[in-house]
């Protein structure tokens, strides 16, 4: 290893490679997982992490790629005979096209820079997710994240029109494209979109920007029964026309924790924004109703919006839809709202844990959840539940205590909240990807062909297995 740090050391310079705390670093977002690493490469640019990896690919040295640390699947996790390759030194926005409404970015650039430069230009970059002020582009692409807008612009996959990347032997597959359409071939970028660093690493990207909606409505509203919520979501889509950008579920256990809790235990370095935190003072509504949803609509006119909004809201309360709702009056009481749905490390007082993150057809999630539940208590009656999730896009972020912090104990509740997906067409993934925490599991939602191509995928770019080792597949 000092040999090919000393050659690295050549090819980046000195400030190119950290071996002092490496270790010191954690590499997921609840600051739980060490980093084994003896070095943290860090390039400067696309040409020399292509010169780094030509070397790594010579000698069979494995590599694990860093953007913000902030995934939930131990995607980052190095040990240590591993190098670490950290984007945090890339991270310009190199163009931003007005006209054409894209923007150029270096991989390491975070997603909170990305959309306020686009805000800045009157534009907007429709990806957006709690660990915003932390992760970065490079990384969201990576996990093809989704987040709280996916329901009307789509996960990050759609946000992508171009990628720059280094492959496991050092070449550099520029696909920077910058049109909307482009159906020359085959279409690689999409390969490497959720690939979670195992087939090349991101060092570029074209970025599609949409218009900046001037207009920005928000709600926090109760229900008391889930057949509710999901006759809301149909009703609220159809009654504004096209608008409604998020619709973000919350379950009573969750939204009470959320409340009460300042996100002063937040481990992440460079914590979701300062003014993010719950600074409402008292909760919005009171948190002993069975469910709740923030709902948001972005458009053009605020007159129109607003009663379209609240004519849409007033509907749903007449017709029994929901049984309390407050209505955000300002940008502070919106971001004050947004902060209890994005207060996901409040979940960490109830250590040890674990987050899901399924995702299944809407019309399956009742009897899916009491499946899981009847699961749950079968191991144990007093375990704490959390559920949150993007109710719109089908996916569900279910927090369980275990009873004991043990590989026996995780394995049991794994089982029960998986298994009950199987046989209902679910995924035990809808955005956070695999690593190596869901990997066991990869077969209740993939099957053998899809494994296996991927396989012959993972063998045709990476035929050292440098990359992400044994990550996502075997
Ligand atoms: C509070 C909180 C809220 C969250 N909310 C959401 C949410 O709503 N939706 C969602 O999808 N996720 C969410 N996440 C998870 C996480 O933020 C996303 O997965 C994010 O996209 C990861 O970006 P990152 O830069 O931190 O990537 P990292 O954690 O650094 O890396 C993730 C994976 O991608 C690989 N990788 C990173 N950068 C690159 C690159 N340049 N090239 C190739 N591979 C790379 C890594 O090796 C790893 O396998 C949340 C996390 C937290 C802490």
């Amino acid at each position: 290893m000092p040999q090919m740090l000393d050659k690295i050391r050549a090819l980046v310079g000195s400030e190119g490679v950290l071996t002092e705390g490496a270790n010191h670093r954690t590499t997921d977002g609840w600051g739980a997982q060490e980093c084994q690493a003896s070095a943290i490469i860090r390039p400067a640019n696309t040409a020399e992490l292509s010169e780094i990896m030509k070397l790594c690919h010579e000698s069979g040295q494995k590599v694990v790629t860093h953007g913000g640390c902030t995934n939930m699947t131990r995607g980052c996790v190095a040990g240590e005979d591993e190098l670490v390759i950290s984007l945090e030194r890339m991270t310009t926005i190199e163009a931003i096209d007005t006209t054409n409404r894209t923007m150029t970015v270096q991989a390491g650039v975070p997603l909170q820079v990305v959309q306020e430069r686009a805000d800045a230009n009157d534009l907007f970059f429709a990806l957006d997710l709690g660990a915003r002020g932390t992760a970065t582009i490079g990384g969201n692409i990576a996990t093809n994240a989704g987040g709280n807008q996916v329901i009307r612009y789509g996960m990050a996959r759609e946000q992508v029109l171009g990628l720059e990347v280094v492959l496991a032997d050092g070449r550099i597959l520029s696909s920077m494209n910058q049109m909307l359409k482009n159906n020359a071939g085959y279409d690689l970028k999409h390969l490497f979109i959720g690939s979670e660093g195992t087939l090349g690493i991101i060092t570029r990207a074209v970025l599609r920007l949409r218009p900046k909606m001037p207009v920005c409505t928000s709600a926090l509203v109760a229900t008391d029964q889930f057949s509710s919520m999901a006759k809301l979501l149909n009703h609220m889509e159809k009654s504004l026309g096209g608008k409604l950008s998020a619709f973000e579920t919350m379950w009573q256990s969750y939204y009470a924790i959320a409340c009460h809790s300042s996100n002063i235990s937040n481990p992440m370095r460079n914590p979701i924004s300062s003014d993010m935190s719950n600074n409402m003072g008292k909760p919005p509504l009171p948190d002993s109703y069975p469910f709740y949803i923030l709902i948001e609509a972005t458009g053009a006119h605020q007159e129109s919006d607003s009663e379209q909004f609240l004519q849409a809201l007033d509907t749903a309360l007449s017709e029994g839809l929901i049984i309390d709702a407050v209505l955000a009056e300002s940008g502070k009481q919106q971001q004050a709202m947004w902060a209890i749905r994005d207060n996901i490390p409040a979940l960490m007082s109830y250590q040890p844990m674990v987050l899901f993150d399924v995702s299944l057809p809407i019309s399956e999630m009742e009897s899916y959840l009491e499946k899981m539940q009847q699961n749950l208590n079968a191991i144990s009656n007093n375990l704490f539940v959390g559920i949150l999730g993007h109710l719109g896009d089908g996916n569900l972020h279910v927090a369980v205590q275990l009873s004991e912090d043990s590989t026996a104990a995780k394995k049991a509740v794994e089982q029960a909240v998986y298994a009950p997906l199987e046989h209902r067409g679910g995924s035990i993934s809808g955005e956070h990807g695999i690593g190596l925490e869901k990997k066991p599991y990869l077969h209740f939602s993939r099957n053998e062909i899809e494994i296996d191509v991927m396989r012959q995928l993972k063998q045709l770019f990476d035929p050292e297995h440098i990359l992400n080792y044994d990550k996502v597949i075997d």
